[in-house]
């Protein structure tokens, strides 16, 4: 049975509106992902570390049979292709990258392995993630959280932009 999921797409280093769009032809073109959509691209205030520059981001919303960490596997070889690396593993998280996929949703699923959470724990507190999300489907429901558009209500969405 196919599953919706969605995926987190973000980078702030190289030509990050191309990487993004790459990225996102790259995960449709695998053969067991169908039906992708991508959101609309938006700048963003860097998150976490703000001392950096901004970040680009979107999201994909796919169907798939693939398991999450099958999943997550193949986030993780297209961060690769692009040239991400996590040599720097202890000081990377939050820092400037050229592509970062996060797995935001995974169906109804709440997922805790090693690794691996879903929801993505923070995806309720980022508005350049329910931003976008909330483009592809305004009705859309995080388990455990409750509906996307009452989470973006609860936090700050300021300097978020889409790019024409
Ligand atoms: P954040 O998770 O806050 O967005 P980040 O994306 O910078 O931070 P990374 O360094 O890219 O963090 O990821 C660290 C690890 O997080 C990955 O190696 C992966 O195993 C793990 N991880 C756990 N849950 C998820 C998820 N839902 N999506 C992607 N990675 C996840
Ligand atoms: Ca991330
Ligand atoms: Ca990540």
């Amino acid at each position: 049975m196919s599953v919706r999921a969605w995926i987190g797409l973000g980078g702030n280093l190289g030509d990050v509106p191309q990487v993004l769009r790459d990225a996102a032809a790259m995960l449709s073109a695998l053969p067991d992902i169908g039906s992708l959509q991508l959101s609309s691209l938006y700048r963003t205030p860097a998150w976490g570390r703000t001392d950096q520059p901004d970040f680009v981001n979107a999201v994909a919303v796919l169907h798939t049979e693939r398991a999450p960490m099958d999943l997550l596997d193949a986030l993780l070889e297209i961060e690769r292709t692009f040239g991400r690396t996590r040599s720097d593993a202890a000081g990377d998280q939050w820092g400037p990258r050229t592509l970062d996929l996060d797995l935001l949703l995974y169906g109804d699923a709440v997922i805790t392995l090693p690794g691996l959470t879903v929801p993505h724990p923070r995806l309720h507190e980022r508005a350049f993630a329910l931003v976008p999300m909330l483009e592809l489907d305004a009705g859309i429901v995080i388990p455990r959280i409750g509906s996307a558009a009452d989470a973006l209500a609860r936090v700050d969405r300021a300097g978020i932009e889409a790019l024409p």
